[in-house]
């Protein structure tokens, strides 16, 4: 790394090393750009300290001690018996926060394995080519050539629910440090959905409030249902088309407004706030560049440039869909455009999955988004009770639908729900992005006995002829 006049400069800076971020700066390393990566917290940003990662930890953990429960109270079918579990809650977190550091050391070793320098302090840029970087105290200006912003997203917080004390954003859901016993989950999306049934299967007693007419929003009714089927058998209360409206005098309890206007209150130990996320466009000198907004986020084109000359931006700050996955894709396509290498953010789909219980997995489109484009729509739907492995795992709760053009066949979206279905998603998102048909699906061999047979169900369904049902 070259040194001038007491700062240092390089060919690449990214700011932030999160999923986006990391991925630009390994892949930059590997096509030998000088490169710099700036990190205030943690490699691994969001999704590997706060995010992705701890989640899908707590959520094993949770589904662990529910099915020793399960079966302790005798009402496993397998024959299997044994006494109530116990749960040292602080082992759990233990044990979560050393999977966040076994990967926080993999980033590490990957960056410098592609021979990124990794400044671990805050930076602001000062203008499109100088970020100055706070170091324990101390300053350095790093000079680039082509920079690439990545400082992702932060929770929305309610006016007035700010966090603080007992309200709490996903970040402190995930490190308490005891299971709360009464917990109020506000905004039935992802999030609250992922760690509200978390909660419920570690003993809480959980209600959720959620602003729409159905859980999940974004997801089709029939997917949100069986989700719905879950939280009903955990003894989840949910309340939909109701207002959080604030804390009681005592801040013991949340006040709501419900669907019929009527208000009333549920007490919580913890108030769990996931009402969205927004982009971070504070604290790194966002003021001193020219960016084009689009919405709340930093616009940017097909090959990740923002409205400012060697100026890119990728992942959560760039917007909708914001998943670790996306910010992955465009960091390694941002490094080979800087590279000079034609390449552009373009993916036939990004696949989305809920990692409630059951799974939800959605790629491409639904039938309904289909049909508002104007396709004409052909859809198959296997059932997972008709699938020999699922009822061999005991999840016959779920689906998998295949929607595709009636014409052609063309596959268009691919919807499912059930345990474990999120594996099945790289193989909707090859199919999708292979420009699949119906026939392609059908005549592909599935594995026996897999889930994914449901899936080849699905698509001869599709084309009015499914062996199995
Ligand atoms: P981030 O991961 O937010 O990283 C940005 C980084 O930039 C941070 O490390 C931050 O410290 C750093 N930074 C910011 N400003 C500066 C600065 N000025 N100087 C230095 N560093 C700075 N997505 C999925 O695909 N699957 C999931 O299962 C999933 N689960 C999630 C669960 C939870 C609870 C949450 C909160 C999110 C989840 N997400 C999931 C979303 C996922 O975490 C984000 O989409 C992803 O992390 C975005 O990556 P990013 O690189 O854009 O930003
Ligand atoms: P979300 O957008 O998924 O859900 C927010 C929910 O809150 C919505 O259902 C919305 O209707 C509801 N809501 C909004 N305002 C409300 C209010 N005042 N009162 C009650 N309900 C209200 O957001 P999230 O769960 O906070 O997650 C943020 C983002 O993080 C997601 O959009 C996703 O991009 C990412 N994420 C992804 C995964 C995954 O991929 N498995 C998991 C967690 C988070």
């Amino acid at each position: 790394m070259n040194s001038t006049r007491g700062g240092l400069s390089c060919d690449v800076l990214v700011l932030g090393a999160g999923p986006g971020g990391y991925a630009a700066a390994i892949r930059a390393g590997q096509l030998g750009l000088k490169t710099i990566i700036v990190e205030g917290n943690k490699p691994g940003g969001t999704c590997l300290n706060v995010g992705c990662i701890p989640s899908k930890a707590l959520i094993h953990a949770a589904e662990e001690f529910h099915k020793a429960k399960v079966i302790s109270e005798d009402k496993s079918p397998l024959g299997i018996s044994h006494t109530a579990p116990d749960l040292d809650f602080a082992k759990t977190i233990a044990w979560k926060d050393g999977i966040v550091t076994r990967l926080n050391q993999g980033v590490s070793g990957l960056l410098s394995k592609a021979g990124v320098t990794h400044l671990n302090g805050w930076g602001v840029m000062l203008d499109g080519k100088t970020c100055e970087v706070t170091i324990e105290g101390e300053t350095k200006q790093v000079h680039a050539e082509h920079v690439v912003l990545a400082p992702g997203s932060i929770p929305v917080e309610l006016p007035f629910l700010p966090f603080g004390d007992n309200v709490i954003s996903s970040t402190e859901a995930l490190s308490l440090d005891a299971v709360p016993e009464r917990l109020v989950v506000v905004g039935g999306g992802y999030i609250g959905l992922e760690l509200g049934i978390a909660f419920a299967k570690l003993g809480s007693q959980v209600s959720i409030v959620e602003a729409e007419s159905q859980l999940l929003p974004q997801y089709d009714k029939d997917l949100s249902k069986l989700v719905g089927a879950t939280l009903k058998t955990l003894g989840v209360e949910v309340l939909t088309g109701a207002k959080a409206k604030g804390l009681s005098d005592d801040k013991s309890a949340l006040i709501v407004e419900g669907a019929d206007g009527t208000m009333s209150e549920r007490s919580a130990d913890k108030i769990l706030v996931t009402v969205g996320r927004k982009a971070r466009l504070e604290g790194w000198g966002a003021e001193n560049l020219y960016l084009d907004m689009q919405d709340k986020f930093i616009r940017v084109d097909h090959k990740c440039r923002t409205s400012m000359s060697d100026v890119f931006a990728i992942g959560d700050v760039t917007g909708e869909p914001m998943l670790a996955h996306r910010a992955i894709a465009q960091g390694e396509v941002v490094a080979e455009v800087i590279a000079g290498h034609r390449r552009e953010f373009a993916p036939a789909c990004i696949p989305a999955i809920c990692f409630t219980d059951p799974e939800i997995v959605v790629v491409g489109l639904s039938a309904q988004e289909a049909k508002e484009q104007g396709h004409e729509v052909t859809v198959g739907q296997f059932p997972l009770r008709a699938n020999g492995r699922a009822m061999t795992m005991e999840s016959e709760e779920g689906l998998v639908r295949v929607v595709a053009r009636k014409d052609n066949g063309l596959v268009l979206g691919i919807q499912a729900a059930g345990t474990g279905v999120s594996e099945m998603s790289a193989a909707f998102g090859l199919a999708m992005e292979m420009g699949a048909c119906l026939e392609d699906i059908t005549s592909t061999i599935h594995a026996h006995p897999t889930q994914s047979e449901a899936f080849q169900e699905a698509a001869m369904m599709g084309l009015g002829h499914a062996l199995h049902l």
